[in-house]
């Protein structure tokens, strides 16, 4: 499965989820009825699981656009069923991922010793007159990016518990779905593929970030097979303006609001058209420098909504129209999603799906050819 959640890691949903069909996948993975609406717009032929389940008057949309939802609450069920009982759905026609809770406590039915035993009552709802059909099993694993996977092993085990209850009780699902990009590049899909054959399931990964060619850090460091995969994957997204104007101040000179950075030398300034509204951190402000002819230019004073400063004093000839790189390569420099998240104490999914929609996406051109804002 290829999770497209969130216009595709903000490296927009529709350049990414028909590439990613085309390239092969036959599951696309969203967060929400909305989401899944807009994949099927693009992807006709596609499956779709909403990751993060329907809410109350979604059913009828999940089942016109043949979505596929998690489901782990009975009003789920009944959202679906009563949608299903309208449209005149056959029994077992409309597909549902039941979800399981083995130990990250957010989603999915509670397993555990403690809690009331939901799972029972749930799995009589996909009775033979049922028009749901239990065709996947799914959980979260909540800490598949951890190197010593000792969270993992143990919520594959009580994954195994609840898929040998589901069994006992009479069902069986076709797809077991667990694991993210770093189960992935770990190699995790091994064990999981041996736990789904063990029930007569299909092993359905749902790797997100790496698709992106960008990979999680493990801790306490990073496995051999997931330093590989670093070396050889390449990021999808590269982020770009253009220098607007550049000027020249004497020392004593403050930039941007509160004037946090003062001049202790004559400077050049180069003025960009991007700003925290954008998507870039404000909390980069005197703290991360972007590219301008290859070279680093660090960003002076305060970023603000639409604009930011960045200092160009030792890169001659900057001039506006300069392509300037916030995130990507150019030349020999390279400033990762790692590197804003690092500055901005976050993660790289959030650097890329706070890019904002008024950033505009398109697919690359071939190089050296270039291209003018849309209208
Ligand atoms: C987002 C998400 C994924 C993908 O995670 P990555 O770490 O980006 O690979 C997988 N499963 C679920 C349930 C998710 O919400």
């Amino acid at each position: 499965m290829a999770v497209v959640k969130a216009d595709a890691y903000g490296h927009s949903l529709s350049l990414c989820a028909p590439a990613l069909t085309r390239a092969g996948t036959t599951w696309l993975g969203v967060t929400s009825v909305e989401e899944g609406v807009a994949a099927r717009a693009l992807c006709p032929h596609a499956r779709i699981l909403v990751l993060g389940g329907l809410f109350v008057g979604q059913g009828p949309a999940c089942i016109q656009n043949r979505l596929t939802s998690a489901v782990w609450e009975p009003w789920q069920i009944d959202e679906l069923e009563a949608a299903a009982a309208s449209a005149g759905a056959r029994p077992h026609s409309v597909p549902v991922h039941l979800e399981i809770d083995t130990g990250m406590s957010r989603q999915g039915v509670a397993i555990g010793d403690s809690a009331p035993d939901a799972l029972p009552s749930l799995l009589n709802r996909f009775c033979a007159q049922s028009s749901l059909l239990l065709d996947g099993v799914m959980t979260h694993l909540f800490a598949a990016d951890e190197a010593d996977s000792v969270f993992a092993g143990e919520q594959l085990r009580q994954l195994d518990v609840a898929l040998a209850r589901v069994t006992a009780a009479g069902h069986r699902a076709h797809w077991l779905s667990v694991g993210n990009s770093a189960t992935l590049l770990a190699g995790g899909a091994e064990s999981i593929s041996a736990l789904a054959a063990r029930y007569g399931m299909k092993a359905l990964v749902r790797p997100g970030l790496a698709l992106y060619g960008v990979v999680p850090r493990f801790e306490p460091e990073d496995p051999a097979q997931v330093a590989a995969a670093r070396a050889r994957l390449k990021p999808v997204l590269a982020w770009k303006t253009r220098v607007t104007s550049v000027r020249g101040i004497p020392a004593g000179t403050l930039v941007g609001y509160n004037g946090t950075f003062v001049a202790t030398e004559p400077m050049r300034l180069a003025l960009l058209a991007v700003g925290y509204a954008d998507g870039l951190d404000r909390r980069l402000g005197n703290r991360f420098s972007l590219l301008v002819r290859g070279q680093k230019a660090p960003i002076v004073g305060r970023i603000s909504m639409d604009q930011t400063v960045v200092d160009v004093t030792e890169i001659p000839g900057a001039e506006s129209g300069d392509e300037t790189v916030i995130l990507g390569s150019q030349g020999e420099s390279v400033i990762t999603a790692h590197d804003h998240a690092d500055t901005a104490g976050t993660i790289p999914w959030e650097v890329f799906t706070r890019i904002a929609s008024r950033v505009w996406r398109f697919a690359a051109e071939p190089e050296g050819t270039t291209r003018t804002a849309p209208s």
